[in-house]
């Protein structure tokens, strides 16, 4: 059996620490492109949402009202308008989008008839003289503004409606359906006595009234090549929507990094980690539009069995010892290698395939599953090893820039990062000699080390890693084709 410790160096990178994803209080509403957060959100949430509040229609953006000027966002039902300086849950305020509209339309509600009867008990309200009836009344008082009162008080559905405006009467609504209707100071309340019981009193879409239907989004279509991607390979995401000013998007966990290219096209590369199960992995596209909108896209990529082979490894005793002795050194050695993969340089400075690294026997494929002394299978070969004499020139397999030139790393020995461009890094670990400097710029071909046995090996290979941003792909595939 050969020397089965050459591949420690393995693990040890599982050490390491994906970067945190910052936490966000804003929420994507997919259906109009807009974002709600902060305050507003919290409002919106506890508030009705979609039902009562409906989609956001705009940005949270300065606003002119008949009250002033506020920090305000428009939804399909009401505004949201933001005042600091009241405490909250006082400082969400809903515009008086009701009186608005009829002040619109010309309507002096004061002067306005009596209307139609509706079935049921009445509520009379001295604040306007109109009082709320039946299945409005019942609607009327089963929803509020969570204001802390036990059920829902009467000032809570004041803060959420307002007082009535008018008495019921017959309106064509903008769907163009003759309904019963009432207005409120900040919502219309329509009767469809045909529709289920939750679904007979209905509000007006005031917002949309007022500033008009949103803009459909454009639509976002995504290539993918190859259309089925093997466990540990890489794959290009190619994005249609030239409107786009930026992109941004996740493969699986991991970040993508897009970029506009020559053809109007968006790209990114990704790469499927060795240990997802086959079937599929989810795609979030998301594109900024020039207007602040968001166009979001989610999709799967399927994932193929790369049938990689499974391996035990038993750590003999002593290196479980020199591991164990060194936890602090190792654990920043990975800091240290792990802070490199995610940086993404956008100039791509690689063409073409990839050269070999290094001539020698591969001793150790890509993507082999490991378990240590019979534990869990949570591991896997993160490159390739190339066997070879100790002082057997490792050469740049493409161009790119240093950004990592040490000599004597615990684990990893002398050991070089390349930084490729677009978030693509290739890694060299456990040589002899280093002969390049931090930030040099390497041509493919130029030589930039020896092989060597340094670091936690036991004999001389080189370790050669492909990563895309943070995840290993097979460096055999990057010789085999060229990426974009
Ligand atoms: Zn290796």
């Amino acid at each position: 059996m050969r020397s089965r410790i050459i591949y420690l160096a393995l693990v040890l990178a599982l050490l390491g620490l994906l970067p945190a994803r910052a936490q966000s209080d804003a929420r994507l509403f997919p259906a109009t492109g807009w974002r709600v957060a902060g305050r507003l959100l919290a409002f919106w949430e506890r508030n009705g949402g979609l039902p009562i509040i409906g989609l956001p229609l705009g940005p949270q953006a300065s606003l002119a009202t008949p009250e002033g000027r506020f920090s305000a966002q428009w939804f399909e039902r009401n505004r949201l308008e933001l005042h600091p300086e009241n405490p909250a849950p006082y400082d969400v305020l809903l515009g008086r989008l009701g009186a608005e509209l009829l002040q619109h339309q010309g309507r002096d509600w004061r002067r306005e008839a009596v209307g139609e009867p509706l079935p049921g008990p009445c509520r009379f309200m001295a604040a306007t003289e109109r009082s709320v009836c039946g299945p409005f009344l019942a609607y009327w008082q089963a929803h509020g503004v969570e204001l802390g009162d036990p059920g829902v008080s009467e000032r809570e559905s004041l803060a959420l409606f307002g007082y009535p405006l008018t008495a019921p009467r017959y309106e064509t609504n903008s769907s163009g359906d003759r309904v019963l209707t009432q207005w409120f100071e900040r919502a219309r309340f329509e009767w469809h006595p045909a529709n289920p019981p939750a679904y007979q009193v209905l509000l007006g879409r005031l917002g949309v009234e007022l500033i008009g239907e949103p803009a459909p989004l454009p639509t976002l279509t995504v290539q993918l090549d190859p259309t089925a991607v093997l466990q540990g390979r890489s794959v290009v995401i190619g994005v249609a929507l030239p409107e786009a000013q930026a992109l941004r998007g996740t493969l699986g966990a991991a970040p993508l990094a897009f970029f506009r290219e020559a053809d109007g096209q968006w790209r990114a590369l990704g790469g499927v980690p060795v240990l997802t199960p086959p079937g599929s992995l989810s795609l979030r596209i998301e594109a900024d539009l020039p207007d602040g909108r968001v166009v979001a896209h989610t999709t799967h990529l399927r994932v193929l069995d790369a049938r990689y082979p499974t391996e035990n490894i038993n750590l003999p005793p002593a290196v479980q010892d020199r591991l164990n002795r060194n936890r602090e050194a190792i654990a920043r050695e990975n800091a240290l290698v792990n802070s490199i993969w995610p940086q993404v340089t956008p100039e791509r400075l690689w063409s073409g395939p990839f050269r070999m690294p290094a001539e020698g026997r591969i001793s150790s494929a890509f993507g082999t599953r490991r378990s240590y002394n019979g534990g869990p299978v949570n591991s896997f070969h993160e490159g390739l090893d190339i066997a070879n004499a100790v002082g057997t020139p490792v050469v740049a397999p493409a161009r790119g820039r240093v950004v990592l030139a040490e000599r004597n790393l615990v684990v990893r020995g002398g050991a070089v990062i390349l930084d490729h461009g677009r978030g693509v890094h290739t890694g060299f670990w456990h040589m002899a000699e280093v002969l390049v400097q931090p930030g040099q710029l390497v041509e493919p071909g130029q030589l930039i080390g020896r092989i060597g046995a340094e670091g936690m090996v036991t004999g001389p290979h080189l370790h050669w890693d492909v990563r895309i941003g943070s995840v290993n792909v097979d460096p055999l595939e990057w010789v085999a084709r060229a990426w974009p």
